[in-house]
């Protein structure tokens, strides 16, 4: 028997369940992807705005980046040499944005929450979690010191009894409660405007928001369901990714002058690792410039959102979302799988997503629009339903 037996074993027991992942080439023009020979128009993408799909945008930014500014590597850690002046500007830029809050950058979404939990709290820190927050929360959550209690997803009446509870347990001098506001699986959203207000009620506590799904796609210069419910000063730790609308890469922090220095101090992921090269910083900040100004592709983007839902409602499925991500929940993981097949192949790319991803009975057709979509695309979409 060798050695790789047992992952082979684990492997078959995947496909057997039709479980098993792969990754599939592909290539992509406009709005478009092609696989297999096959072209469909994409609705599985996070480039909500079209902005990494612009070949017009990347000859522009290009045109303005003279090759002595296009770094190709950072060459280490930004406490070592690797702190370019790319990185200051695209943290002033943010900064200016979300009204003269710090900003701190971070290489990916997942290492920004996979460091900033386990850096800030210690055994007398309880966190107070949404059930459905994203794995890179969670691995950020287990590989801190402190307490963890999941609530009922988007159940704020629930979180409110846990803080009643915890508020005044010896135990705990900080509590900090962690959700996303657009959640990526249901594509509906936690009231922020409420959330802010329960926190108002507790002393102890602190807000930790992803809005990974929000940045963007929200609020009149795209800044997020902070900015859209005038709440950007309230949370203390507003965090999102370059990597979805913003058609980059990298993760980003808004939070307290103090919290910056103490994260530059203590966060492993941002101190034992090299930087993201300075050209995708200079990318970041042509990028976020050009995301402020678009707000009719964030009003298209709500338009043909609220469309496909209330058509998908019309015929009788479940679906929670209220925003540009559209779930239709099919409930059985077969059916849902060949029914992504059948749309494929009616060249429409959607994707089944299947438990674990999602909970049990649940399985979906999981629906990602972008500003490149119109709705005769939906109706065509609708009538395969
Ligand atoms: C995608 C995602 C991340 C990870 O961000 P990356 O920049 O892709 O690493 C983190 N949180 C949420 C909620 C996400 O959807």
């Amino acid at each position: 028997m060798s050695l790789l037996d047992g992952y082979a074993i684990k492997l078959d027991e995947l496909k057997q369940h039709g479980n098993l992942r792969q990754f599939r080439s592909n290539r992509q023009h406009g709005r478009y992807i092609e696989i297999n020979q096959q072209q469909m128009l994409n609705l599985s993408s996070n480039d909500y705005l079209g902005l990494a799909a612009d070949l017009q945008l990347r000859e522009q930014f290009f045109d303005e980046t003279p090759s002595d500014q296009r770094i190709m590597s950072a060459s280490s850690s930004r406490l070592l040499t690797g702190n370019f002046p790319a990185y200051e500007a695209l943290e002033a830029r943010l900064s200016q944005a979300f009204q003269g809050r710090a900003a701190l950058l971070f290489n990916s979404g997942y290492h920004m929450n996979i460091g900033i939990l386990p850096a800030l709290c210690d055994a007398k820190t309880l966190i107070l979690a949404d059930k459905l927050v994203h794995a890179s929360i969670i691995d950020g959550i287990r590989l801190s010191s402190a307490k963890y209690v999941r609530y009922r997803h988007n159940d704020l009446e629930h979180l409110r009894q846990l803080l009643q509870k915890y508020h005044l347990d010896e135990n705990f001098n900080r509590i900090i409660v962690v959700t996303e506001s657009i959640f990526s699986m249901d594509g509906d959203e936690t009231h922020l405007a409420e959330l802010v207000q329960i926190k108002q009620q507790f002393n102890k506590v602190m807000l930790y928001v992803d809005e990974a799904h929000a940045i963007g796609v929200r609020g009149e210069h795209g800044l997020g369901c902070a900015e859209q419910h005038g709440v950007i000063d309230e949370i203390d730790f507003l965090v999102g990714t370059f990597g979805k609308a913003l058609a980059s890469i990298g993760g980003y922090l808004i939070c307290h002058p103090i919290i910056r220095d103490y994260l530059i101090n203590s966060m492993r992921p941002l101190i034992f690792s090299t930087a993201q090269p300075p050209i995708c910083m200079a990318w970041s900040d042509f990028i976020l410039q050009k995301v402020f100004t678009l707000q009719q592709s964030r009003q298209h983007l709500q338009q043909i959102s609220q469309y496909l839902k209330q058509a998908v409602q019309a015929k009788g499925f479940d679906c929670p979302s209220t925003s540009q991500i559209v779930p239709i929940i099919l409930g059985e993981s077969q059916k849902t799988v060949n029914k992504a097949q059948a749309l494929q192949q009616a060249g429409f790319y959607i994707m089944p997503v299947r438990p674990p991803t999602v909970p049990q009975h649940g399985s979906r057709l999981r629906i990602c629009l972008n500003r490149q979509v119109n709705t005769d695309d939906l109706d065509q979409l609708i009538a395969l339903l």
